[in-house]
């Protein structure tokens, strides 16, 4: 039986890469740390993704390490981390520029084996032909000035998808701290600068992502967006209650306007006990999908894995198990249409809707 590429809602390889590897060579050889380079990716079947610009807090804070939910020895997760200070726009500005050209770099080396997509048909392109197909995307909109200049700027240079947060306050918008158990709905809704940019990423055709914004936000953004609503990395809450998941009402809204959620696979999202620990089943990633499709319907449905920034289940790895995955969601009954549409299908409807 053939499987369909994964293209896959979230990645922190760049960001990565540009801290240990300034010339982007460990991208094209085989490695055991990460989970995505080249080889990795054409092992697992890993047709490309949203590569994340995230510009990391400028001193560790507890954030950074371990990962929030790690380690823990109680049955139950239990944390609540404050939401760590707004970003120097210079620092985060300085930092984008170093991961853009970390960006670039791949593609130039790459040889066409991998590219950075500006267009829906580029997009399907690349997944028919096996280029890895990489989405510029930022992760906070912390290089962003007020009066959006830079987005024009970045647009230029291949932005097509955009997080107005991490979990941190920017100018335009609030993060949902790392908590557990908790709720999204913390802190205040979009400013008007968020609101303008809103709509200027509708004008421009640039992706709006949900994952990381608070609850308010989300609903401000549902109110404005003319686009599909999505949420490129996050999972449920009515089965994990982390606030980096989506209540029932938010699936809801995602499913009503077209949109698509990428199951995120940090064991602390999958978990109901909301512990990071990589003796996690894949069954747990699988569980996420079943709950959404049941929810919200099998055209909604992607995934998100969060590579190279979170805790995988060990049976996963890295990218070149994603083969494990997909059988998994074979065992449990996608395939044909339905198993294409979580893979890659539904990533490619939205974006074909969305950009422009
Ligand atoms: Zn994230």
């Amino acid at each position: 039986m053939s499987t369909p590429l994964i293209f896959d809602g979230h990645n922190d390889t760049i960001l990565r890469l540009f801290r240990n590897d300034s010339t982007a060579d460990s991208f094209f050889q085989e490695g055991e740390v990460g989970h995505i380079d080249l080889p990795r990716a054409q092992a697992g079947g890993l047709g490309g993704g949203f590569f994340a610009l995230f510009v990391p807090n400028p001193r560790k804070s507890e954030i950074d390490s371990p990962f929030p939910g790690a380690g823990m020895s109680d049955a139950v997760a239990r944390y609540e981390i404050p939401l760590p200070p707004a970003l120097e726009y210079s620092y985060a500005l300085n930092y984008v520029m170093g991961m853009m050209a970390t960006l670039f770099r791949i593609e130039d080396r790459a040889n066409g084996a991998a590219k950075i997509v500006r267009t829906a048909d580029e997009l399907a392109a690349c997944l028919a032909n096996g280029t890895l197909a990489m989405i510029l995307h930022f992760e906070g909109a912390e290089a962003i000035d007020e009066d959006l200049n830079a987005l024009r700027v970045f647009y230029a240079a291949g932005l097509r998808s955009l997080g107005l947060v991490w979990s941190r306050p920017t100018i335009f918008a609030h993060g949902v701290p790392f908590a557990f158990p908790a709720t999204p709905d913390i802190g205040p809704g979009l400013t008007d600068a968020g609101k303008r940019l809103v709509a200027a990423c509708n004008d421009l055709g640039i992706m709006l992502d949900l994952s990381h914004l608070n609850e308010k936000g989300f609903w401000d953004v549902a109110e404005l967006s003319d686009a599909p609503l999505v949420a490129t990395h996050s999972g449920v809450h009515a089965i994990c209650p982390t606030p980096r998941n989506l209540t029932d009402a938010q699936l809801d809204a995602i499913a009503q306007s077209g949109g698509v959620a990428g199951v995120n696979f940090h064991t602390g999202f999958l978990r109901a006990d909301g512990r990071a620990d990589q003796e996690t089943s894949l069954a747990e990633i699988v569980h996420h999908v079943d709950y959404m499709v049941e929810r919200m319907g099998i055209d909604h449905v992607a995934l998100g894995s969060d590579f190279d920034g979170a805790t995988m289940p060990q049976d996963l790895k890295d990218a070149a198990g994603l083969p494990k995955l997909v059988e998994a969601l074979q065992d449990r009954g996608y395939t044909g249409d339905d198993l294409t549409k979580i893979a890659h299908g539904n990533w490619v409807r939205v974006l074909r809707q969305t950009w422009k």
